[in-house]
């Protein structure tokens, strides 16, 4: 996809405020944030939506989940908290269509999920 903005952000061809990043996943800065911290975690590869994961992954949503406890513990809010939130299709609010997991925290966030 070589137009998607997160596969762009992926390959580094647009630049990202990096917060980790493994073989098959990336972990950066929103650039909008909502909270003090605000990572986005995507896999390297393009999916669109949490729909069009399956069970041929391999591990990818492991390998995801690993990046988000790690994003949080780098931005220090592994023990005080924080909310991961997957906007999918229109009614989810998706408004990038590369699968992201976005990771909200470092203040009390309150009834935020729409
Ligand atoms: P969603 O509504 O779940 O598709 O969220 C897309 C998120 O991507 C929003 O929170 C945007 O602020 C964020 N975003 C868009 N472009 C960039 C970018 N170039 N770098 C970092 N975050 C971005
Ligand atoms: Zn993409």
């Amino acid at each position: 996809m070589k137009d998607c903005i997160f596969c762009r952000i992926a390959r580094g061809d647009i630049p990202s405020s990096k917060v980790y990043e493994t073989e098959r996943v990336v972990a950066f800065d929103d650039i909008n944030p909502m909270a003090p911290v605000h990572v986005i975690v995507i896999p390297k590869e393009h999916i669109a939506t949490l729909m069009e994961i399956t069970e041929t992954e391999g591990g990818l949503m492991t390998e995801i989940v690993a990046a988000v406890q790690e994003a949080a513990r780098l931005k220090g809010v592994d023990r005080t908290g924080f909310r991961v939130v997957v906007n999918c299709n229109e009614d989810g609010g998706q408004v990038i269509f590369h699968l992201h997991v976005h990771v909200l925290g470092g203040r009390k966030l309150q009834d935020e999920l729409g």
